[in-house]
């Protein structure tokens, strides 16, 4: 079934199709959001980005019909919405919003909770459910069970709004600028996870955000609306930066195009390399034989849980008499798979070794990438841009060209036109 999750990776979104859809707010003479048509696929995540006011909080909020349509259809997965009751609509739709939107009176627990109790679900498989969703976000449920928002950080709560909007398994997930709220690091690191949960989960995602980065960090498409919600241009990150439409898709893009791009190739998609580790426990002995055979001058030195600790190299080694307490440099920030070539170049450049050190979900070590292959990546991915940039050149020029000499002959083999 579409909407089922079965641990397969298979696609449990659903379909969203927004037909004609219209909104006029009481006292406005002009519509807020006007004529809207737009088809979302099952398992994508499509991102809303346009200028503050352009309408992109009321469209989406139409989807699970927070906001009335005025006039047009939804439908999900085929099954018309649009007149069916609202709240039973509201608990098939996950919602996420900026500052996480959660309960301050209720703990943690009972904010993820709150869906499946109002669906009449039984307790051990709710309680069941709550870890498994703070897992899924990467909050211990020992810890975070029965904390209060309050005693949260900005991107816990986000985490946590994320765990709830999930809670009841619901096929499409409505995010409202929910990362505009936290500081630029966290919002990095919540988009990582946004992506990472989405590979797991499939689910159909609608994005709203006015920051044209995030929306091409985690969109498979991107619509860019202008006011009223008008889709100027709905395509995918690479072709929208390839090809913007127009002159205000242009403006939005912004300058810099060459460097976004970097925002749309991840760490996994430039090969991890290996790089020599040694954990904490490991005799020095052991460590300097590693060093001396190893081939190179410098390890990385990984703490007991595995987790990148200090960069080594051989000379460290000795100025500090054999004692790893006080030798090599700490590593400084890592990087997971998801994470974008942007945000590893910052890392090596921030980084005295030169490289950056990848992990996996836990933290532990993967690998390394370098500043070579980084380089070397930018260069291909700029190299195939000016080339599709050149292709649509000529596309362009043949379609304003009249029918050639050769077109017509071949219309004349094939067709016997004279
Ligand atoms: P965005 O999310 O792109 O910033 P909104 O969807 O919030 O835009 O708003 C679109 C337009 O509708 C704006 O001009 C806003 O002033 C207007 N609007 C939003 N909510 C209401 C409301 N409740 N009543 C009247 N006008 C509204």
């Amino acid at each position: 079934m579409a909407e089922r999750r079965d641990g397969s990776g298979a696609v449990t979104g659903a379909t969203i199709e927004l037909e004609r859809l219209t909104k006029r707010y009481p006292g406005n003479p002009a519509p807020s959001v006007d004529d809207v048509t737009m088809e979302i696929g099952a398992g994508e995540t499509v991102v809303f980005v346009g200028p503050s006011g352009c309408g992109k909080s009321t469209l989406l909020r139409m989807v699970n019909r927070l906001i009335e349509p005025s006039s047009g259809r939804i439908r999900i997965n085929g099954e018309d919405v649009t007149d069916i009751d609202a709240v039973k609509l509201r608990r098939r739709v996950g919602y996420a919003i900026q500052a996480s939107g959660l309960f301050p009176h209720m703990t943690v627990a009972e904010n993820v909770a709150q869906v499946p109790r109002m669906l009449g679900w039984r307790r051990p498989r709710i309680r069941e459910r709550v870890e498994e969703m703070l897992d899924l976000v990467g909050l211990d449920p020992r810890e975070f069970h029965g904390r209060y928002p309050r005693q949260l950080s900005g991107g816990q709560q986000q985490r946590v709004g994320v765990a709830r909007a999930l809670a009841a398994d619901p096929p499409v997930l409505l995010m409202d600028e929910p990362f505009g709220a936290v500081d630029p690091i966290t919002r990095d690191h919540l988009q990582d996870e946004l992506i990472r949960l989405q590979q797991e989960l499939h689910k159909t995602i609608v994005f709203v955000t006015h920051d044209f980065d995030e929306a091409i960090k985690l969109g498979d498409r991107i619509a860019v609306l202008r006011e009223r919600s008008h889709i100027a241009q709905f395509d995918t990150p690479e072709a929208i930066l390839t090809n913007p439409a127009d002159d205000f898709v242009s403006g939005f893009v912004g300058a810099g195009a060459a460097l976004k791009r970097l925002n749309l190739t991840r760490v996994r998609d430039v090969g991890i390399a290996d790089f020599p580790a040694v954990t904490l426990d490991e005799p020095l002995q052991a460590i300097f034989n590693r060093l001396r055979t190893g081939g190179g001058n410098e390890l990385l030195l990984l703490d007991r849980r595995n987790r990148p600790y200090k960069w080594l190299r051989r000379g460290d080694l000795m100025r500090a008499r054999g004692s790893l307490a006080r030798a090599g440099t700490l590593v400084g920030d890592t990087v997971t798979r998801d994470a974008t070539l942007r945000d590893a170049l910052e890392a090596v450049l921030t980084d005295s070794s030169g490289r950056v050190a990848v992990t996996g979900r836990r933290g532990q070590y993967l690998g390394v990438v370098d500043m070579e292959t980084l380089l070397n990546s930018v260069h291909e991915l700029l190299e195939a841009d000016r080339l599709a940039a050149v292709e649509h050149q000529h596309e362009l020029a043949e379609q304003r060209a009249p029918a050639t000499g050769q077109q017509l002959e071949g219309l004349d083999q094939e067709g016997g036109v004279s």
